[in-house]
């Protein structure tokens, strides 16, 4: 809140020798055909839909040359950044007047695989039904791409001139991890990005209920670090006939029950508590109760069962533990002399890697089993007293007022790790309203994004910059 103050001193402090450039500007920024902007980014996301960018093996070379295309016929000169062959990311920025840092509008151009005779209408057809335009990548995440790069172009064509760079960076391969895309961006490139402040990419959106009606603006501010382990048990390898109690699978299957039977160990950190207070209101009964004071109720075996009955939001209360591949024995008769299995924890901001292994060791009690760790990535936390976030909570002022912005910890996690790791704060989310019906298109079947939530999204998204650039 200090550096909001801070800010605002400032401004005050140009505003009086720049007063009628500043009312100028605004006043053209502000001057737009939302109306016109959004059907033109319809048409764009139309024929992006309709670049197969399905990954493996991506070929995201064509959708990064389309994006440079519409770039270029705005007069904004971009980069192909080739990751590998008939790979790459593209990289566009367009110039403020430098009196503070700039913004990064993150989005991939892969999309996850789609099994055409599964759909209703094709999923690379790009085809508008019933006010609803089709395609893979409509909501995960093309469209968002294209709502930033309209908002970006609206600002070009305007002619304002923000406080900020906008930088438009599209990158391949984050549906498989982001190896050839924004791992690789980072690791190559973080040149390009090291004068930014902020970035905005997909993560969480505005949640609807089933009218699509807005229930809250969620605002991915932090992701859980993913902990991948293999726990190995060895034992003595015999016949089947002559039963070893402590064989490597008895062993394994004894520690894994153990894992099983340990409660939930909730953990209430305090963007999640604001999270559920804010969105208590959105639900009714003993849940909207349980909500409203999140850390009592995870006290209350009634309660905890309750809030555990929603999976996603359960799981910004604790660390997770899933149970996903086992792997023993060869024959029905024989004992195996070896057994493993691969656990996938999620664990909170906050808490290590040894943290957690310490945990599991002492849980299992079983010294002679090996605990190897697979995969781990530390997931640090975005702050919220930015102006970035005070941007969106103006907008939503604006445009939905009374629907609470919240911060949100979610579960599942994005690029936007690999812009943390350098310092920048980055928030996941897509200024759009989606339900439960669209979610659940996402990665499946019968892809789609209302054409209205096309135009909402570029309204909100120019909004948005035009804010934190310094244009109110
Ligand atoms: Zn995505």
């Amino acid at each position: 809140m200090l550096q909001m103050g801070r800010g605002l001193a400032l401004s005050i402090g140009v505003a009086l020798c720049l007063a009628a450039t500043v009312s100028v500007s605004s006043a053209s920024a502000r001057d737009v055909d939302y109306k016109t902007a959004g059907e033109e980014a319809t048409k764009i996301l139309a024929d992006y839909l309709r670049i197969d960018t399905t990954v493996p093996p991506g070929n995201e070379k064509k959708g990064a040359e389309f994006l440079a295309g519409i770039l270029k016929q705005n007069g904004i000169e971009s980069q192909i950044l080739e990751t590998a062959p008939d790979r790459a990311c593209i990289y566009a920025r367009l110039k403020g007047n430098g009196k503070k840092k700039a913004i990064v509008l993150l989005n991939h151009i892969d999309v996850v695989p789609a099994n055409a005779a599964d759909w209703k209408h094709p999923p690379f057809s790009g085809e508008i039904h019933d006010g609803e335009l089709w395609g893979r990548g409509a909501l995960d995440m093309k469209g968002m791409g294209i709502i930033e790069l309209q908002a970006m172009l609206m600002i070009k064509k305007s002619g304002v001139t923000l406080d900020r760079d906008i930088i438009f960076l599209g990158t391949p391969d984050e549906e498989v991890g982001g190896v050839y895309g924004a791992a690789w961006f980072a690791k190559n490139h973080a040149d390009l990005v090291k004068d930014a402040e902020f970035l905005l990419n997909e993560g969480f959106m505005i949640d609807a209920d089933d009218n699509g009606k807005a229930k809250y603006w969620g605002v991915n501010f932090a992701e859980k670090s993913p902990l991948w382990l293999e726990l190995t048990a060895k034992g003595q390898a015999g016949h089947a006939s002559m039963p070893l109690p402590d064989s490597a699978t008895n062993k394994l299957v004894r520690a894994l029950s153990k894992l099983q039977q340990s409660g939930p160990n909730f953990k209430v950190l305090p963007p999640v508590e604001e999270y559920f207070k804010n969105i208590s209101s959105t639900e009714s009964g003993d849940l909207k109760d349980a909500y409203a004071n999140i850390v009592e109720a995870t006290k209350d075996p009634a309660k905890t069962k309750l809030i555990m009955g929603d999976v996603l939001k359960s799981s910004m209360l604790k660390n997770t533990v899933s149970l996903t591949v086992m792997k023993a024995g060869y024959k029905t008769n024989v004992i195996p002399g070896e057994a493993t299995a691969q656990l996938d924890c999620r664990i909170l901001p906050g808490v290590t890697k040894d943290e957690v292994v310490s945990w599991v060791k002492k849980t299992i009690d079983e010294p002679s089993i090996d605990i190897g760790v697979i995969e781990w990535e530390q997931a640090e936390p975005s702050k919220l007293d930015t102006e970035l976030y005070e941007s969106i909570k103006a907008v939503a002022k604006e445009e939905a007022p009374g629907v609470p912005v919240v911060p949100v910890l979610v579960p599942w996690f994005t690029d936007s790790h690999w812009f943390r790791e350098l310092g920048i704060t980055a928030y996941g989310f897509e200024p759009v309203e989606v339900d439960r019906v669209h979610m659940a298109t996402m990665h499946g079947v019968d892809e789609r994004i209302p054409v209205k939530s096309i135009e909402d999204g570029v309204r909100r998204m120019h909004k948005i910059l035009l804010k934190c650039g310094g244009v109110n």
